[in-house]
C-alpha cells in the first residue's frame, strides 16, 4: 500500500523498490506452480485439484515478540517462519508459499533486512516453501514483520482444534519448557524468581536450551502423518504454552481434560536447569510457550498405531493425559495423585501484564 510519507522517510540505503528487486532476485525464485511471483499486482498460483488451501498469518512486533538485543535479525526471521510453519503442521498440511510484509525503522539497514530473509528462507527452503510477495513500509520506531503462509491439504485430512472426544488420549511431541528456559537464560532470568544468584549449569545445557528457543523446528512431518493416517482427532501447536493451548483444544471440542504432571516430557537439560534455579521443571513445561511441539488427541484404539508410527518417523511422542467431559474442567494430576485445577498461565496480549512464568 503506498504511503508517500512512509516511503520517503526510509533511509537512502533502504529504498523500497531497489530493496524489493533485490529480495526478489535473492529469495524469490519459484517453481512451476507459481505462474507469477514477486513483481506484479498479485501473485498467481496454480490451483491445486482436490486440495484445500490453508492460510495463516502472524504479526511480530519488536519489543513484544522479539528483542533485537537478544536475537539477531537472522534468528528473528527464522523463528517468524517456524511459527507459521508450525501452524500448518498443526493442521496436518504441506506449507507451500510465503508472503512477507515489513515495516522497517530507520535504525535498520539493508543488510539487516537481507539477514532477516536469510533466516526466514533457511526455515522455509527445506520444506520447499517459496516466497511469492509481500509489502514494504517505513516505520517510526520499531520493526514489524508479518508473514502469511499458504499451505495445502486434502479436504478429509485437515486436523482441526475441534474434533477430540471425551476418553481420547492427550499426546505431545518432543519435550516442553525448553524454549522458556532458553529465553530466561538469554534475558538473564528477568522473571519471577529471577535474581542475581549465580546459576550453575553446563555450557552444553545452556546452549541446548537457548538453541531450542532460537532455532525451534516445526513438526511438519508428524502433523502430516497424524492427519493422513487419521491417528489424531484434533491438534494444536504449543506456541502459547501447554495449559493455554490445551485450553483451546478443550474449548473448541466442548471438553475438559486432565494432565499427568509426572508424564510431561522434560529434557535432561531442562531438569538440570530447573534444579539449579530451585524451580520445578514441570512448572516450566506447563507454562512455557514457543516449543512448537504438537499437542493432539488420539482415540485409545489408535494409540498403539500412533506410537509405532512415531517410532518409525523418529518423532518422540508422549501420552500426557486424557480428555474428559466438559464438566470435569481442566485439571492436573500431581505425583501424589491429587487432582488440582490446571493453572492457565500462558501468554496473552493486552493483559496489562504478561502472564508468562
Ligand atoms: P503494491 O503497490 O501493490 O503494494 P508493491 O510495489 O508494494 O505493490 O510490490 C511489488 C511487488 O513486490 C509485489 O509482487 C509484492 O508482493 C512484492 N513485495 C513488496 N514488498 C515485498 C517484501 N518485503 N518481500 C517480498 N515481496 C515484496
Ligand atoms: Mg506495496
Amino acid at each position: 500500500m503506498p504511503r508517500r510519507s512512509a516511503r520517503h522517510a526510509a533511509p537512502d540505503r533502504l529504498t523500497e523498490f531497489p530493496l524489493i528487486r533485490d529480495l526478489a532476485r535473492r529469495f524469490g525464485r519459484t517453481g512451476s506452480s507459481v505462474l507469477r511471483g514477486i513483481g506484479d499486482d498479485t501473485a498467481v498460483l496454480e490451483g491445486a485439484k482436490g486440495e484445500v488451501m490453508l492460510v495463516t498469518t502472524d504479526l511480530l512486533a519488536e519489543g513484544i515478540h522479539f528483542d533485537l538485543s537478544t536475537a539477531t535479525c537472522d534468528e528473528v526471521g527464522y523463528k517468524a517462519a517456524v511459527a507459521n510453519l508450525s501452524d500448518i503442521a498443526a493442521m496436518g498440511g504441506t506449507p507451500r508459499y510465503v508472503l512477507v510484509s515489513l515495516a522497517i525503522p530507520a535504525s535498520r539497514s539493508r543488510s539487516d533486512v537481507l539477514r532477516l530473509y536469510e533466516g526466514m528462507m533457511r526455515a522455509c527452503r527445506p520444506h520447499g516453501v517459496e516466497l511469492i510477495g509481500g509489502d514494504t513500509s517505513a516505520s517510526r520506531r520499531d520493526l514489524f514483520i508479518n508473514l502469511t503462509l499458504l499451505g495445502t491439504a486434502k479436504p478429509r485430512e485437515v486436523l482441526l482444534r475441534r474434533g477430540a472426544r471425551a476418553g481420547d488420549l492427550l499426546y505431545v511431541t518432543g519435550t516442553l519448557g525448553d524454549s522458556l528456559a532458553g529465553l530466561q537464560l538469554l534475558t538473564g532470568f528477568a522473571g519471577k524468581g529471577g535474581g542475581t544468584r549465580a546459576l550453575v549449569i553446563t555450557r552444553r545445557d545452556r546452549d541446548y536450551l537457548i538453541n531450542r528457543h532460537l532455532r525451534p523446528e516445526a513438526r511438519l512431518r508428524m502433523g502430516q502423518l497424524l492427519a493422513t493416517k487419521h491417528l489424531a482427532t484434533a491438534a494444536i501447536d504449543v506456541s502459547d504454552g501447554l495449559s493455554g493451548d490445551l485450553g483451546h483444544l478443550c474449548r473448541e471440542g466442548g471438553l475438559g481434560a486432565e494432565v499427568e504432571v509426572s508424564a510431561l516430557p522434560l529434557s535432561p537439560a531442562l531438569r538440570r536447569y530447573a534444579e539449579a534455579r530451585r524451580m520445578t521443571a514441570e512448572a516450566l513445561a506447563l507454562t512455557g510457550g514457543e516449543d512448537y511441539e504438537l499437542l493432539f488427541a488420539v482415540p485409545p484404539g489408535r494409540a498403539t498405531a500412533l506410537e509405532a508410527l512415531a517410532r518409525s518417523a523418529r518423532c518422540p511422542v508422549r501420552k500426557i493425559g486424557r480428555f474428559r467431559p466438559k464438566a470435569f474442567g481442566m485439571k492436573m494430576v500431581s505425583a501424589d495423585r491429587a487432582l488440582r485445577p490446571l493453572p492457565v498461565t500462558s501468554y496473552r496480549h493486552f493483559n496489562g501484564r504478561q502472564d508468562r512464568a
